[in-house]
């Protein structure tokens, strides 16, 4: 399984483009290297595609959907249930390759290949999902009934922090329900994806009904302006997605854009202590912080201002080290430029006035001295007004601030500027009912510190988090990627009584 590679010519592996069923040596001069952030190891390079290749890929795509809409449900449901069945086969050998390639802990990586092949299960019940509604005897004789109908070439563009789940939230739905599909991966670390679109193709995926470029801005554009693109999902920062969906919309595109967050957890003193500390600990530095739905921001109210030095002790039991490693609990952030962000940021903190609790900033891993390490480190005295909580650190890093009151707690989690998800810890239902009523934030955990949704349900977001209404996997992406037409019909026969000319636009 590395046909997406090219390990002949090259001393490094090139990645492939993915065109019309056919796996192609891009042309273009511009290549990145994809590195392991812990060893510096370069694993591959990947090319940055040529607006001639997008276009034949986007091409491809638009060909393949004139066939590809009339495959009966079943047929494609086919697909997903062996694409299910393949990734389970192979999970291990891909968590082996995303873990190198991103950084993450082996199990983190397995994690994040479970969370995407939950969604391919989810598209093996397309039979139910696509149906239609009907209601008989609108009018006398007159039924109505709606058809959910694909729309044509869909585009997915992903993030580089879970580069298994956020592809398979992406095309194994809009494929399902009779599109053709162009995915751009992150170009940070495209190998475990690549890896996927190859169990796809093995799965039954017929050619140019999934396409793979690679690419960064120019390709991005590219899809967004295109005219044969119907919609497009993204996933990413919010300065790129808001760029996304502002673009995407202006050229009459459907957009969902799942974007940054700010997540914060709030403690109320009568939570369970040890669960609770457990889930900050593990939520707030797990995945060395890159994950959209990490806790970045933990508020103690009233009381539970004590905590703080339990906090900071079971953070400190965290073991550093590369995500290959057994026992690692934080591995390597993504890039070096990753790595000089998160450092200003921690600077930045220090110099604003908040309280350095434990400082991850010249933490060494013996035998990986040059991997893009940050241990955990943690802040308090933070304020509203400070860069670490106004900004997305995406780092190991976890802000502690206290305020007196939940309402008061409510009102500082509104007042952010993102909206992904949030936590609340405590032992009152009442409390629990009064938070997940009156804030503003897509998901919601009540002692549950990452309340990632499953495919049942859709993943959402608010404010800085999420433009456009539809969100990725549930009903809602169904909706997405299929167009609804409605039709009224009366068939008549011999005995049907013919009532004459009708000027009203009333049904009888
Ligand atoms: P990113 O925005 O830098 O990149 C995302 C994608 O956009 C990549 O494919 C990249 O090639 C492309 N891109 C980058 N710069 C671009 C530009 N100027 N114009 C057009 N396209 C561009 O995001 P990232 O660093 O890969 O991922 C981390 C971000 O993703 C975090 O902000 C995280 O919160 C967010 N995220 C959000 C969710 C969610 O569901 N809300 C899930 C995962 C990650």
């Amino acid at each position: 399984m590395n046909a997406s590679l090219n390990k002949n010519d090259t001393t490094v592996t090139q990645v492939k483009l993915l065109i019309n069923g056919e796996w192609v040596d891009s042309k273009t001069r511009e290549w990145l290297e994809v590195v392991n952030p812990a060893s510096q190891e370069v694993l591959a390079k990947v090319p940055l595609a040529t607006p001639e290749e997008v276009k034949a890929a986007i091409d491809s795509a638009e060909r393949a959907f004139h066939s590809w809409k009339k495959t009966p449900i079943g047929a494609r449901m086919r697909i997903m249930l062996k694409l299910q069945a393949l990734i389970r086969e192979h999970s291990k050998r891909i968590a082996a390759v995303l873990s190198a390639e991103q950084g993450k802990t082996l199990a983190d990586a397995e994690g994040d290949i479970f969370r995407g092949l939950e969604v391919v299960e989810h598209a093996c019940s397309i039979g139910s999902l696509q149906m239609g509604e009907f209601a008989e005897n609108v009018a006398g004789g007159v039924d109505t009934y709606t058809l959910r109908q694909p729309i044509g070439v869909c585009a997915g563009i992903t993030p580089f922090n879970f580069p298994a789940m956020i592809p398979l939230w992406m095309f194994p739905m809009a494929i399902v329900t009779g599109n053709t599909f162009v995915l751009k991966p992150s170009e940070q670390d495209p190998l475990s994806t690549m890896m996927l679109v190859e169990l796809g193709l093995e799965a039954g995926i017929p050619a140019g009904v999934l396409n793979v470029v690679h690419g960064a801005k120019e390709v991005v554009d590219a899809l967004c302006t295109h005219p044969d693109i119907k919609a497009i999902s993204f996933v990413g920062s919010t300065h790129v997605g808001t760029h996304v969906y502002n673009l995407g919309s202006q050229h009459g595109k459907r957009v969902q854009s799942m974007m940054g967050a700010k997540n914060h957890a709030v403690v109320l003193p009568d939570a369970n202590r040890e669960h609770t500390l457990n889930a900050l600990v593990g939520a707030g530095f797990g995945a060395a912080g890159q994950r959209c739905m990490a806790t970045s921001v933990v508020v103690l109210v009233g009381e539970a201002r004590t905590w703080l030095p339990d906090i900071k002790e079971l953070a400190l039991k965290l073991r550093v080290n590369a995500g290959s490693e057994p026992g690692t609990d934080i591995g390597p952030v993504i890039s070096k430029r990753a790595r000089q962000r998160i450092l200003d940021l921690i600077d930045s903190g220090v110099h604003q006035g908040a309280k350095l609790e434990l400082d991850g900033r010249d933490i060494k891993v013996p035998g990986y001295e040059n991997g893009n390490f940050i241990g955990p480190t943690l802040f308090s005295g933070v304020t509203t007004e400070m860069d670490i909580y106004t900004q997305e650190i995406f780092g190991p890093v976890l802000v502690v601030l206290e305020v007196r009151t939940l309402d008061d707690a409510i009102a500082l989690v509104n007042a952010n500027p993102f909206g992904n998800g949030v936590g609340l810890f405590t032992q009152s239902g009442a409390a629990a009912r009064k938070f997940q009523s009156e804030i503003d934030v897509g998901q919601v955990g009540i002692n549950i510190p990452i309340p990632v949704p499953v495919p049942a349900f859709s993943f959402t977001g608010s404010r800085g988090s999420k433009l456009g209404d539809l969100g990725p996997y549930g009903k809602q992406v169904v909706q997405f990627y299929t167009q609804t037409k409605t039709v009224t019909s009366r068939w008549f026969d011999d005995s049907t009584v013919n009532d004459g000319v009708n000027t009203t636009i009333t049904l009888k």
